[in-house]
């Protein structure tokens, strides 16, 4: 049994969404306590206790703990059943954290897989639905399997009431895949989406963007979406020769559409200046894959707290699996297992 600190590193989330996909992959049962400690309201909430529920579906895990606010899950995994599973939050939660945990057991199981999560779509601190389906999704099929989604209902806080599908035909292992180089851009956009606002909001957040991005117009586009509450995110798309990456940024009541635009740009050319393929938050969610893959390699800006905390609790279940690199110009080299020592 493999004893996870919930409050490690960044003490979030995602230590259990990690721990309870690879728990699931590798066959190895785990016990994780203080779960989320590094946040204001430690412990299950709903996002995090549908991502147990739906681990343990698929695994035919014995779990214990699984109630909101527990912060001590222990699961013991089975086999993998792959098939037609329906996942729902239940609140504006996020159902595409749900999907990050039951993923990757799938991607490598014996049938296909139809999965339907209701939840929150697009929510701010988690992958929205575009970033997924344009940015990670791509890079997972480049591995072997295929993996298609597609957007029924958006969902935003507070209501939630999103739904997506998606739908798994997967490989026996997964492939290396090499992201050194991002290679020439070759399209862009900025997409701004309001669900039950004003299209100003909407307009002004793309001057904004147009303001500080020297694009042509046909760039920019206004979308008006049907959703169960009011909702906005601004969405800037960069497509290059080796990835598209998405940059989110979310209105809020008191928050300035202008504002929205600034923190969305900024990680886009931050982006950009660097020169990487790979963001800040695809890196975070690429270790995993890569750690299974056995091999491949990635570029990424400096990591975050969250990417660090996420490679320690994949070390806890695939010791060798990754090795960092730090570059000299500051960014960082990620190897899949055995592709290189570890210099940082
Ligand atoms: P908590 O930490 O409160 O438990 P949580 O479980 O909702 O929160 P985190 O542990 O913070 O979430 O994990 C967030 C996940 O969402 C990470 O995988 C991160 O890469 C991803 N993410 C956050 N913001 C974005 C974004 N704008 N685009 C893509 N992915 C994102």
């Amino acid at each position: 049994m493999i004893h996870i600190d919930g409050s490690h590193g960044e003490g979030g989330g995602q230590v259990l969404r990690t721990s309870l996909a690879l728990s699931l992959v590798t066959g190895q049962p785990f016990r994780i306590e203080n779960i989320r400690a590094g946040r204001d309201k430690p412990g299950l909430m709903r996002q995090h206790l549908t991502a147990v529920r739906a681990a343990a579906e698929i695994g035919g895990a014995k779990v214990e703990g699984d109630a909101i606010g527990s912060q001590t899950v222990t699961f013991r995994p089975r086999v993998v059943r792959p098939g037609v599973y329906h996942f729902a939050v239940g609140t504006a939660g996020s159902a595409t954290l749900v999907l990050q945990t039951v993923l990757p057991a799938l991607l490598t199981a014996p049938e296909p897989s139809e999965l339907t999560l209701e939840g929150g779509t697009h929510n701010p601190w988690a992958p929205p639905f575009d970033f997924l389906q344009k940015c990670f999704l791509p890079l997972v099929e480049r591995m072997g399997p295929r993996v298609s989604a597609e957007l029924d209902q958006y969902g935003f806080f507070p209501a939630g009431g999103g739904c997506f599908r998606i739908h798994i035909e997967p490989a026996e292992r997964l492939s290396p895949i090499d992201l050194a180089e991002r290679g020439e851009v070759q399209a862009r956009c900025a997409r701004a989406i309001v669900a039950n606002l004003s299209k100003r909001i909407a307009k002004r957040e793309l001057n904004a963007v147009a303001k500080k991005m020297n694009w042509g117009e046909e760039c920019f586009r206004v979308e008006e979406v049907r959703a169960a509450c009011p909702g906005n995110v601004l969405l800037i798309e960069i497509e290059s020769e080796a990835v598209t990456e998405v940059f989110a940024s979310f209105g809020r009541v008191g928050v300035r559409a202008e504002a929205v635009a600034r923190s969305a740009v900024e990680e886009a050319r931050t982006y950009l200046a660097a020169g990487v393929p790979v963001g800040r938050y695809l890196a975070d969610q690429l270790m995993l894959p890569f750690a299974l893959a056995g091999g491949g390699t990635f570029r990424t800006l400096p990591l975050s707290r969250h990417a660090r905390t996420n490679i320690d609790v994949i070390r806890r279940f695939m010791p060798d699996a990754l090795h960092i690199e730090e570059q000299e110009d500051g960014t960082v080299q990620v190897y899949g297992a055995g592709v290189q020592d570890e210099a940082a």
